[in-house]
C-alpha cells in the first residue's frame, strides 16, 4: 500500500525526523489559508499523488506571495500530472501540500528497502539527491553507500555518523543527521514498510538536516496490525480493477497488453505471462486466484478482466494441486456463462481430476479452446488475439 508525501512526513515526524512545516489542502482557499497560517515569505505548493517525479512534471512550485500560492494551487489542483511514474495518461491531482520553503544548501538521498539476500533492511544513502537515483545507481554506483541494518541493534550511532559523513554531511551537522537516519529506520521497522525514501534529504545553510520529500510503501500482508496506516489509504490513487480484485482476495495487477490471464499461484502466473510474451503476446494483467478459488471467485476474476476494454482473449492456466481441476472447470463454465463471454477463451488444465475437468469444459457447449500444455495454450491464445485483428 502507498501513501501520500504529507502522510509519510507525519509518520516520519513521529519518529524524530525533521521536516518542513506543512498543511495538506483540498481546495485553493484552503491552500491560501494554509500559507497564511504557516507564515513566512516563501511557500512550496506540492501536488500530492502516489507517484514521484512531480517536480519535473510541474507539480511542485515555489511561491513568494500569497497571490502566487493562489495561482499555483489553482493550476495544480485538478491537473493531470504526468511524471515518469504515472504513465502517459497522468494522474489527477486532488490534494495539495502547502509547505514552508526550505533554505537548501545540498540535496542528498536516503532510501530503505528489505534486502532479501541478507535478510536485513538496507539503508542506501547518496550525496546525489534530488535527481533520479536510478540513474546514479546505473552510472555511478560508487556514489551510493549501503548499510545492512542489524535488527537487534537498529541503526547504530557510529553507522549513522559514518554514512552521513560519506554523503557529505559536515561534522557540525552529524548530530542533526542522526535522528533523520535512525528515525527513518525506526519508522520503517515499526510500520512494516517495504520501501521508504527521503529524496531529497537536505542540508540547510544553517546546518539543519531536513526531509524535503518522503515516500513510504507498506507490506500489505502486515496491514492488519496497522489500522492507522490503513486509514491513510487513498482509493482515488489506486486502480479501480485492483481495488475490486482485493475485495475478493484476488491478487490482480493491471498491465497494458490484451490477453487476460487467470492463473492459480503467483509463480505459475509469472511463468504464464513469460510464456505468453515468448509466443509474441502481451498480458493484460497478472492474476493469481489463489489456492482455494471458488466458482464465485473465478466468476469475479472473469468480470474484472473483462471490464478492461483492451482484453481480446483470455488464457486460463490452472494447476490442480489443492484445487481440483473439475472444480475450476465448473467455475470457468459458470463464469463464462454469467459474463456472456465474447472473446476467445483458451484453457490449460493439469493436475488432480484433470480428465474430469476437461470433460466438463468439452461438454459445456462453450467455444473453449483447449491447450494441451503451457506452450500450446500460449501459442493458441496469441493466435486467437491475432485472429481478432489486433
Ligand atoms: P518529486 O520527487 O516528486 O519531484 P519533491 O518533493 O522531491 O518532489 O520536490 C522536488 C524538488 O522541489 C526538490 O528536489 C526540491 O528541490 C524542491 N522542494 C520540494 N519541497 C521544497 C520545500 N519545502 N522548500 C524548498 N524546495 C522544495
Ligand atoms: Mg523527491
Amino acid at each position: 500500500m502507498k501513501i501520500h508525501e504529507y502522510q509519510a512526513k507525519e509518520i516520519l515526524r513521529n519518529y524524530g525526523v525533521a521536516t518542513p512545516r506543512g498543511i495538506p489542502c483540498f481546495s485553493v482557499d484552503e491552500a491560501v489559508g494554509a500559507a497564511t497560517r504557516l507564515g513566512g515569505k516563501v511557500w512550496v505548493v506540492k501536488a500530492q499523488i502516489h507517484a514521484g517525479g512531480r517536480g519535473k512534471g510541474g507539480g511542485v512550485k515555489l511561491a513568494k506571495s500569497l497571490d502566487e500560492v493562489k495561482q499555483h494551487a489553482s493550476r495544480i489542483l485538478g491537473m493531470l500530472l504526468k511524471t515518469h511514474q504515472t504513465g502517459p495518461q497522468g494522474q489527477k491531482v486532488r490534494r495539495l501540500l502547502i509547505e514552508e520553503g526550505a533554505d537548501i544548501k545540498q540535496e542528498l538521498y536516503l532510501g530503505m528497502v528489505v534486502d532479501r539476500g541478507t535478510q536485513r533492511v538496507c539503508l542506501m544513502a547518496s550525496s546525489e539527491g534530488g535527481m533520479d537515483i536510478e540513474e546514479v545507481a546505473a552510472r555511478t554506483p560508487e556514489k551510493i553507500h549501503k548499510v545492512f541494518i542489524d535488527p537487534i541493534t537498529g541503526l547504530k550511532d557510529a553507522e549513522a555518523d559514518d554514512v552521513a559523513r560519506k554523503i557529505g554531511i559536515p561534522a557540525a551537522s552529524l548530530a542533526k543527521a542522526r535522528p533523520a537516519l535512525q528515525g527513518l529506520y525506526k519508522a520503517f521497522d515499526a510500520t512494516d514498510a517495504s520501501l521508504a525514501e527521503i529524496n531529497p534529504l537536505i542540508l540547510t545553510n544553517s546546518g539543519e538536516v531536513i526531509a524535503l520529500d518522503a515516500k513510504m510503501n507498506f507490506d500489505d500482508n502486515a496491514l492488519f496490525r496497522h489500522p492507522d496506516i490503513v486509514a491513510m489509504r487513498d482509493l482515488d490513487e489506486e486502480d479501480p480493477a485492483e481495488i475490486e480484485a482485493s475485495k475478493f482476495d484476488l491478487s490482480y495487477i493491471s498491465l497494458d497488453g490484451n490477453i487476460g490471464c487467470l492463473v492459480n499461484g503467483a509463480g505459475l502466473a509469472m511463468a504464464t505471462m513469460d510464456i505468453t510474451k515468448l509466443y509474441g503476446g502481451s498480458p493484460a494483467n497478472f492474476l493469481d486466484v489463489g489456492g482455494g478459488a471458488s466458482a464465485e471467485k473465478v466468476t469475479e476474476a472473469f468480470k474484472i478482466m473483462l471490464r478492461n476494454p483492451e482484453v481480446k482473449a483470455i488464457l486460463v492456466n490452472i494447476f490442480g494441486g489443492i484445487m481440483k481441476c473439475d472444480v475450476i472447470a465448473e467455475g470457468v463454465v459458470a463464469a463464462a456463462k454469467e459474463v456472456h463471454l465474447n472473446v476467445p477463451l483458451v484453457v490449460r488444465l493439469e493436475g488432480t481430476n484433470v480428465e474430469l475437468g476437461k470433460k466438463i469444459l468439452a461438454e459445456s457447449g462453450l467455444p473453449i479452446i483447449s491447450g494441451s500444455n503451457m506452450a500450446d495454450a500460449a501459442a493458441k491464445v496469441v493466435k486467437a488475439v491475432q485472429g481478432a485483428g489486433v
